[in-house]
Parts: C-alpha cells; structure tokens; sequence
C-alpha cells in the first residue's frame, strides 16, 4: 500500500503572503525568472507543466500554454492539442506516484472565478481518499510533508519520457 502523502503549505513562503513581484509569474516560471521558484515540470513548443504555486492538493500541477493568453478560446489549435495531451500525460505521472482516487480538473477563467492568476492555465488537482482537513492537521494526525521540490522531482521524472516534443506535425 502507498503511504499517505500529506503537505503543510505553511512551510511555502508564497502561502505565507510573500508573492514574488513580477507582472506574470507563469512567464516568469517559463522564462526560469530566479525570483520565482523554479517549478517547470515539463515544457515542449507550447506548453510547460508545473507545480502549482498555491497547491490545493499533493501533486497540484497546472498545464500552461507558453503564450499570456487568459481565455481557452484565445488558444490555438496546436495549443489545445497539447494541453490535452500534457493533461493526459500529468494524470498518468499522478496515478503512478500518488495514486489519487479522483482528479478535479479545469480553468478559473475572469476575476470573479478565483483565478488568481490571469495567464490561462489548466489545473490538474488529484484527490484523495482520506483528504485531512485544517483540525486534523492541528490535531498531528497522520501528517506526512512534501516538500514542492520533492513532488517536483518526482512528477518531472516521470515526465522526462516525454522529452523531444509531442511529436506533433508543424501548422
Ligand atoms: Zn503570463
């Protein structure tokens, strides 16, 4: 059976409030900016997975298109087809290595929806049996941390397969 894997986002500094100032953090994400924290999982043409910077959930990951596009209908074709294709490719690395037992999946599109952050981006949020809630974490029950870095290191290996592209035909 597969330990359970717990995350105390406390330990984040960007949960404690300190946001880095850019104006984009995923362009900055994408451009490897070293005031934000360098969390690219995976990138081909026109899309990079990453770890996202406010995880809901162990594994949180987001798949962004490469350009600052802020709705899906803005997105081309070839765009569409691999953030499909990435969003596939992060839930099979989320089942191997957390063994979720479901997944919320989608966009926060406009100001009113929570969005926090305006560049589109396609949230992958895997979910858990036995998600603990804020008491259980007071009460030190069964807490298990990872740390970003480590869910990185675990999905971007798994992503590393994909290396070289999606093998897609140039429009
Ligand atoms: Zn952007």
């Amino acid at each position: 059976m597969k330990r359970r894997i717990l995350f105390v986002p406390g330990k984040l500094p960007y949960v404690r409030g300190e946001r880095p100032k850019v104006d984009c953090i995923l362009c900055a994400v994408l451009r490897d900016d070293p005031r934000v924290d360098r969390l690219v999982l995976a990138r081909d043409r026109s899309v990079f997975v990453t770890l996202n910077l406010y995880p809901y959930n162990p594994g949180h990951v987001m798949v962004v298109p490469r350009r600052h596009i802020v709705d899906p209908r803005e997105a081309t074709e070839s765009e569409r087809r691999a953030m499909a294709l990435w969003r596939d490719r992060v839930m099979d690395a989320l089942d191997e290595i957390y063994s979720p037992a479901g997944y919320n999946i989608g966009y926060n599109v406009g100001k009113r929806s929570g969005a926090s952050l305006e560049h589109l981006h396609l949230h992958v949020v895997p979910r858990y049996k036995n998600e603990i809630g804020f008491l259980d974490v007071l009460s030190g029950t069964r807490v298990i941390v990872e740390e970003p870095g480590v869910s990185a290191r675990k999905i971007s290996g798994f992503l590393r397969k994909y290396r070289g592209g999606t093998k897609e035909k140039k429009r």
